[in-house]
């Protein structure tokens, strides 16, 4: 059993901010800060050591174009472009993930802590940052 592949087929909601054939990206349930996103590939592998070349190819290439679509939405300052592998490096979820943390002020680093977010505050920020 995989929670983001239960996302992927739609067993599990989330808030999609964009999708195509091989790559879905939505918002993380704990904002770390406002448009955190997790970019997946949709077919099942267990971290960044494990996906396929051509999966992480896409995955990378979706991560750069919401990556830039992000910073233009947010006013972000920067951005972290992150993967965990592996529970020692803080991985909870074994199915590849690109994190997408947009930063907006060198002193934000205080805000990263996990604490489920409002569902009416992520689907206010799917509305503003979905991609077309
Ligand atoms: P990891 O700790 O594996 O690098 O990141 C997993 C991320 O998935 C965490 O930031 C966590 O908040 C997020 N997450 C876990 N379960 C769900 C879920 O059901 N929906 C969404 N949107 N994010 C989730
Ligand atoms: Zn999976």
């Amino acid at each position: 059993m995989c929670i983001f592949c239960d996302i992927v087929e739609g067993k599990i909601p989330s808030y999609k901010v964009y999708e195509d054939e091989d790559v879905l990206a939505f918002l993380d349930i704990s904002q770390v800060t406002k448009g955190h996103t997790l970019v997946i590939p949709k077919k099942h592998s267990d971290d960044f050591t494990q996906c396929e070349e051509n999966d992480m190819i896409k995955v990378m290439q979706a991560a750069q174009t919401i990556s830039q679509h992000l910073m233009m939405s947010t006013n972000a300052k920067g951005m972290h472009v992150l993967s965990n592998v592996h529970e020692a490096a803080g991985q909870s979820v074994k199915h590849f993930h690109v994190h997408l943390i947009p930063r907006y002020d060198k002193h934000d680093a205080c805000v990263i802590e996990f604490q489920e977010s409002e569902a009416q505050d992520l689907a206010a920020l799917q509305q503003a940052l979905m991609m077309k």
